[in-house]
């Protein structure tokens, strides 16, 4: 799932530009075995000067000191070539279901190469959440991250209505997700496979989650709030669906249209 960033339109065009530049290659990969699962080095402009959607430039020291700890720059030092690229929405591959993975098959440096190059790509995008189906690899592996510095670039009464709270990377295999108790909430959100939009989404506002650590052995995750919006997004991957699946429709707009009023008629944002 997308970092909620707010997107200056000068470097929407920018990033606009550097999407131009930027081929994507056909990810029907979903019947390929594994091991042709990989993707093409693309070729990237020389400069990627946004980190977190936030320009570089305008970042103090202090901030861009932090945001290396946070793990962003990881992305820009390992070699490009070594990481897959997002696929986005539109590839029908994104709508298949993914596979479970056998418990044995875990330890495998294929599996765990995966599981690792899914952690870089989600935190180069950067985003709080990643399916491996987004690498186009069919697999019911769900990683995701969010950290302090993430939700500090967003208002504090936006992040505490979401009852957001940083938690440390989780890596779950074969999850299976399942809600607890009645409360819903209705927020925007985005996907690192749908650049650039929003939609309201109305989710569970408590889950549980149960699957296999990298390690293999069993974890459960209970979450509630921006955590448990994430688990549901990214297991949704899983089943072959995307948020602009389940979303209000009337609500779905670009991320500069983000704070402009609803249609009259939709339902109001919060837990409900
Ligand atoms: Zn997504």
């Amino acid at each position: 799932m997308e970092s909620i960033f707010r997107l200056p339109s000068w470097l929407l065009s920018l990033s606009t530009t550097r999407r131009a530049f930027t081929k994507n290659p056909h990810h029907n990969t979903s019947k390929l075995p594994l091991c042709n699962l990989r993707h093409p080095f693309l070729k990237r402009p020389p400069l990627d000067f946004t980190v977190g959607k936030i320009p570089l430039l305008l970042q103090s020291t202090r901030e861009a000191s932090s945001l290396v700890s946070a793990g962003w720059f990881q992305g820009l030092t390992q070699k490009k070539m070594d990481l897959p690229d997002i696929v986005k929405a539109g590839d029908p591959v994104l709508h298949e279901p993914a596979l479970d993975i056998a418990s044995e098959e875990i330890g495998s440096e294929k599996i765990q190469k995966i599981i690792e190059d899914m952690i870089q790509v989600m935190r180069k995008a950067p985003g709080v959440g990643l399916a491996a189906p987004q690498i186009g690899i069919p697999l019911k592996i769900i990683v995701l991250e969010d950290t302090e510095t993430y939700i500090n670039y967003a208002p504090k009464e936006e992040t505490n209505a979401q009852q957001r709270e940083p938690f440390d990377l989780l890596v779950i295999i074969n999850p299976k997700l399942t809600k607890k108790g009645n409360k819903s909430a209705l927020f925007f959100e985005g996907c690192l496979s749908v650049d650039g939009f929003r939609a309201l989404v109305e989710r569970y506002l408590e889950v549980e989650v149960i699957g296999l650590g990298r390690d293999g052995c069993p974890i459960k995750v209970n979450a509630i709030g921006w955590k448990a919006r994430i688990l549901q997004h990214e297991c949704d991957h899983l089943d072959g669906t995307i948020y602009v699946d389940k979303m209000v429709p009337r609500t779905f707009r670009t991320v500069e249209n983000l704070d402009l009023p609803l249609p009259s008629g939709c339902p109001k944002l919060g837990v409900q």
